[in-house]
């Protein structure tokens, strides 16, 4: 992603740079951004960029992709962004500047989850086998619960949150990537081979073993 005006050498002297919403040209003179993904050129204003959200997106670590490319059909491409990320790796320090940049589009997208809903029995497919199990080893659990079955491709943990949130598996993708972008944008809580995982613990002066007799 570029601020034309500041960091990518004119390539195209002719024809120029059209906005890719209003198809006027993008001039020096005008705060625009590019898309790292079409190349396309986009005025801050044509898509109701902020100032604050301009500067910040612009920081030359971070990506950019319009509307089209963050999109397939009428919904965010959550795979894309995952895969993203996962193109950084093993790159660590890579994955968490394009981790940012994930973040930074789904709250300019205004990407969100959708409401928590109470599920029914009838919203899901019953699994027939870890019932047959449930019935002879641990018969109290299915008095408070149903085991459903999810596709198994290799997301069924996100699958299952998705379902027992929401009553469907579709928001898997979703649930996944934002799971990435949490576990990569705060090291200090779930990198434990990282010097911030145990500055807590340094710094709880705590109680010792020996204090539980007295207390
Ligand atoms: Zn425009
Ligand atoms: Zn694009």
């Amino acid at each position: 992603m570029s601020r034309l005006n500041l960091r990518r050498p004119l390539r195209r002297p002719a024809p120029g740079f059209p906005c890719r919403v209003c198809r006027q040209e993008c001039t020096l003179e005008q705060e625009s951004i590019q898309c790292d993904g079409c190349e396309c050129w986009l005025h801050q204003q044509c898509i109701n960029m902020s100032t604050t959200q301009y500067v910040h997106i612009s920081q030359p670590h971070l990506q950019f992709y319009c509307k089209q490319c963050v999109s397939m059909g009428e919904r965010y491409n959550f795979l894309a962004a995952l895969s993203r990320i996962a193109h950084c790796a093993p790159n660590v320090q890579s994955m968490r500047s394009q981790a940012e940049s994930e973040f930074n589009l789904l709250r300019f997208y205004s990407v969100c989850l959708p409401d928590v809903q109470k599920v029914t029995d009838r919203q899901v497919s019953i699994h027939a086998p870890s019932t047959d199990m449930l019935h002879d080893f641990c018969p109290w659990m299915l008095e408070q619960f149903v085991p459903a079955q999810v596709v198994g491709d290799g997301n069924c943990l996100f699958r299952s949150i998705s379902l027992s949130l929401y009553g469907t598996e579709d928001v898997h993708d979703h649930l996944r990537l934002l799971a990435s972008i949490e576990v990569l944008l705060n090291p200090g809580v779930y990198d434990r081979t990282g010097d911030a995982y145990y500055q807590p613990y340094k710094e709880d002066d705590g109680v010792w073993v020996s204090d539980y007799d007295t207390l």
